[in-house]
């Protein structure tokens, strides 16, 4: 799923009506399992200047990247985060951040066919390989694409009268545009 996907689609599932001050908290778990992916295009653009075939082709399945990658969709590693928040330090913030983690590999897990990560980094390498993409055509994604949507649009009009602040409410509106607008545009023209 996309990053703004995710964003939607946890906060709306971790929203609780009259906690909204944990909204940036599900937002936080929901987006850092995709910052390492900003990173790596980031350092290899304006760095590197590495170009893109190699990018993507090459650089992006080095051992090292693909490490740094995996720590933030790692499972064992999130769970044990879930654990100091939820017993050690008894915060609702920091239970909320790692649930939206582990339901941001929940998606993941299940919409990746060849470009998943190993969810349970350090302990096993093993890379489960969904039959369906949210992207590649190949593998359904013409379905799961529209899907995706559909899913996002709902979420949004559950989650806008939660949202207590207008930049909150804005930006959540502005996303569902360009979303539907890059799906029309990529549909018809
Ligand atoms: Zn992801």
């Amino acid at each position: 799923m996309t990053t703004q996907s995710h964003a939607i689609l946890n906060i709306a599932i971790l929203s609780k009506r009259y906690k909204p001050y944990l909204h940036s908290y599900a937002c936080l778990g929901a987006v850092i399992p995709d910052i390492p992916i900003f990173i790596f295009f980031a350092v290899q653009t304006f760095i590197l200047r590495t170009p893109q075939r190699e990018m993507w082709g090459s650089r992006y399945f080095m051992a090292a990247w693909q490490n740094f990658f995996d720590i933030f969709n790692s499972v064992p590693l999130i769970l044990i985060l879930l654990g100091i928040g939820y017993f050690l330090m008894h915060s609702e913030r920091m239970t909320v951040f790692a649930w939206s983690m582990l339901i941001h590999c929940a998606f993941d897990f299940l919409t990746h066919n060849d470009d998943g990560h190993r969810h349970f980094y350090p302990i096993s390498g093993f890379i489960f390989e969904s039959p369906v993409s949210y992207w590649d055509r190949d593998h359904y994604a013409e379905i799961v694409a529209p899907i995706e949507r559909l899913v996002i649009i709902a979420a949004s009009i559950y989650l806008f009268p939660r949202l207590k602040t207008r930049l909150g409410r804005v930006v959540l509106v502005i996303i569902n545009v360009l979303f539907l607008a890059s799906f029309f545009l990529r549909r018809f023209f």
